[in-house]
């Protein structure tokens, strides 16, 4: 085979990127991408636009997914041109830091793809560490956007991995203060009592909300939603592939969120879960659960790499994030089955 140097030729910033780490690892219980353990979709009722999707499948996408954001527009209370349609909210994430450019600031620990996706893209990130609290530290954060004047700052509330929401006051100080881009990512919103930030897009042009079915029962589709004004979906949009999102995609979501019952219902099920499991967490010697807003519970334990290697040895396969939190782990809320077995098998271990 010919010799080339296949790194020589790779950009710097691309060199020296680490991949986003999701392993697909055999398991029993699978608790560690926060997804729901129920699917939002019904085989069984599956209604006639899916079939109809799959007789068409010779013909492209509607590059606007007009249906889809008509629905999505409806339960979000806002008007459809307010919404772009992206695969999964990792892509317009990509969209919005390809569109307005760095520095691009968030506090840490976050998710990790606001780093991954400004370093592909060779913008500089700025990282602020969150308190002790796993609150925005307002003054560094306020201190950093004078200093940097970030063209775009993202804020997972609820935060991954920490699964809390920031303060809202804190949140509006930041979106009054910035001249760029806030970026509330609100993947987690649904499992949380705290108000969702759409209503204030009235108020702040340069406020953009995130959101993803990913965590609310249909991962597998991909589809995410970019809420904001006009000015900044016309950008965006400039960016976006044009059938980024397929067909399938679009009407197995529009024929799930048309049941928006069993969707709330799952929702439900999962927040009463997390209390469960919370509590049980609280009782078990040796592991700290921190209180969480989200569908997964983020907990401090000693020798966190022989416990999540242990746990993964029984077939229990949580999120090991010590690179990211120090001596912690993050596991998923389940069904009342699957967290039964997760906290059998951590009790027997620890
Ligand atoms: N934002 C946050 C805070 C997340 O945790 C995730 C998924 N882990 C995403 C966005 C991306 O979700 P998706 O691309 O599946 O819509």
């Amino acid at each position: 085979m010919k010799d080339v140097n296949i790194a020589w030729l790779v950009k710097p910033n691309i060199r020296s990127l680490r991949a986003y780490q999701a392993e697909e690892v055999p398991c029993k219980v699978k608790l560690d991408a926060n997804e729901s353990p129920y699917s939002a979709f019904s085989v069984q009722r599956s209604a006639f636009s899916v079939k109809k999707a799959l007789q068409l499948l010779n013909r492209y996408p509607d590059p606007q997914a007009t249906s889809l954001r008509k629905l999505m527009a409806k339960e979000l209370k806002v008007k459809p041109k307010k919404i772009l349609h992206g695969n999964g909210s990792d892509e317009l994430i990509y969209y919005l830091i390809a569109t307005f450019g760095g520095p691009v600031l968030y506090p840490v620990p976050t998710f990790s793809m606001y780093g991954i996706i400004s370093q592909a893209l060779d913008e500089r990130k700025v990282e602020i560490p969150l308190d002790d609290e796993f609150d925005i530290d307002i003054e560094k954060t306020i201190a950093a956007i004078k200093k940097f004047k970030p063209k775009l700052i993202f804020l997972s509330s609820p935060n991954n991995p920490t699964g809390n929401c920031f303060s809202s006051n804190r949140i509006l100080k930041i979106i009054e203060g910035a001249k760029g881009i806030v970026v509330v990512d609100e993947a987690y919103q649904p499992f949380s009592d705290k108000a969702s930030f759409t209503p204030l897009l009235e108020k702040f042009k340069n406020l953009v909300i995130l959101r993803t079915l990913s965590k609310i029962g249909l991962a597998g589709l991909r589809l995410g939603f970019l809420i904001a004004n006009k000015d900044v979906i016309n950008e965006v949009n400039k960016v976006r592939l044009p059938f980024n999102v397929n067909s399938l995609s679009q009407a197995v979501a529009i024929d799930a969120l048309k049941n928006k019952k069993q969707m709330r219902s799952n929702i439900a099920s999962v927040i009463s879960e997390r209390k469960r499991l919370f509590s049980s967490m609280e009782n078990i010697e040796g592991i700290t659960p921190y209180p969480s807003d989200a569908n997964f519970i983020l907990f401090k334990t000693a020798n966190t790499e022989q416990v999540y290697k242990n746990l993964l040895k029984r077939g229990v396969f949580i999120r090991n994030m010590t690179a990211a939190v120090k001596d912690c782990l993050r596991v998923t809320v389940g069904t009342s089955k699957e967290n039964k077995i997760f906290l059998k098998t951590i009790k027997d271990i620890s």
